[in-house]
């Protein structure tokens, strides 16, 4: 599903003395089925502008367009159900997302919320679970039991059982070990790349920016500053470094490589290879 902002602007807590306006005439398109990875330094937007996206915030002046689907301030509650409906959403430290009395009913959740044929889904949850390094044998135990990681291995899973068309991930890999880090957004990217999601990841890593994303839009003081392909965004080096953002060490390793005259591939060092 492609996503557009048309001069969106939000603003919290109109009228009151702590009135901010979090996003500015945000204009802004993510292509269909790109992996979108959005940078920024703290209260630059980032946040708000992923609660538009499932309606979770309605913009206050402008329109957010979601596939066929068309949210404004005044859009209805029903509509924005069914916006939600195809909109999976990952946040920081997922793990506090569950509440279940088993991983199955965690899992179920999601499914029954959003109307989905339940025992289809159920015969998923093993394949899932699989998928993001757990054994469906975990099934009837208590989410509070597990690991912290593999309590967060659940919550996602019990958000791709959804089946979203759009998945936003804010900062998902938030706190664990670098193995941790790396095998959860490999099998986020895998699974953007099997199943043709829209897959917007919020992060403050430029590593994973440069890595995971098709596309990466730098956002700062409540707008787009600079968006594009991860080569020709980190050619902005001088406009990162104002904003406080650090071009990879893979990418300027590179560069570095093909100034002294070495052959490499336009494309991004593997982080690991350094
Ligand atoms: P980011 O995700 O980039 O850190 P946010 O979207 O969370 O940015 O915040 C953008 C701005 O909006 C910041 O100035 C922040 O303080 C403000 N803000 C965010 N959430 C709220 C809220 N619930 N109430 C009031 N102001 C908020």
């Amino acid at each position: 599903m492609r996503i557009t902002f048309r001069d969106v602007s939000y603003t919290y807590m109109i009228g009151s003395p702590f009135e901010k306006k979090a996003l500015d005439a945000v204009n802004l398109t993510l292509s269909s089925q790109t992996f979108t990875g959005v940078v920024g330094s703290t209260g630059s937007g980032k946040s708000t502008l992923m609660q538009l996206i499932n309606g979770l915030l309605l913009p206050t002046t402008g329109q957010v367009q979601n596939g066929d689907f068309i949210l404004h301030r005044k859009s209805k509650r029903k509509y924005v159900k069914q916006v939600r409906r195809q909109v999976g959403m990952v946040f920081q430290y997922p793990e506090h997302q569950l509440f279940g009395s088993t991983v199955e009913e965690d899992m179920l959740f999601g499914p029954k919320h959003l109307g989905l044929d339940i025992e289809k889904s159920r015969q998923r949850f093993p394949d899932l679970l699989e998928l993001v390094g757990l054994g469906e044998e975990i099934l009837p135990y208590s989410p509070f039991s597990l690991s912290g990681g593999q309590m967060r291995r659940v919550a996602i899973a019990g958000v791709l059982a959804t089946h979203p068309k759009v998945l936003i991930l804010d900062e998902p890999a938030a706190g664990l070990d670098p193995a941790g880090h790396r095998a959860l957004l490999d099998l986020l990217r895998d699974w953007h790349d099997q199943h043709g999601l829209t897959t917007v990841l919020v992060t403050h890593d430029m590593e994973d920016a440069a890595r995971y994303a098709d596309e990466i839009v730098v956002m700062d003081e409540g707008k787009p500053v600079i968006s594009g392909a991860p080569t020709d965004v980190f050619r902005q080096a001088d406009q990162l470094a104002g904003l406080g953002l650090d071009v990879p060490a893979s990418v300027r390793v590179s560069r570095a490589m093909q100034a002294a005259g070495w052959e490499v591939a336009d494309t991004l060092l593997e982080p690991e290879a350094l």
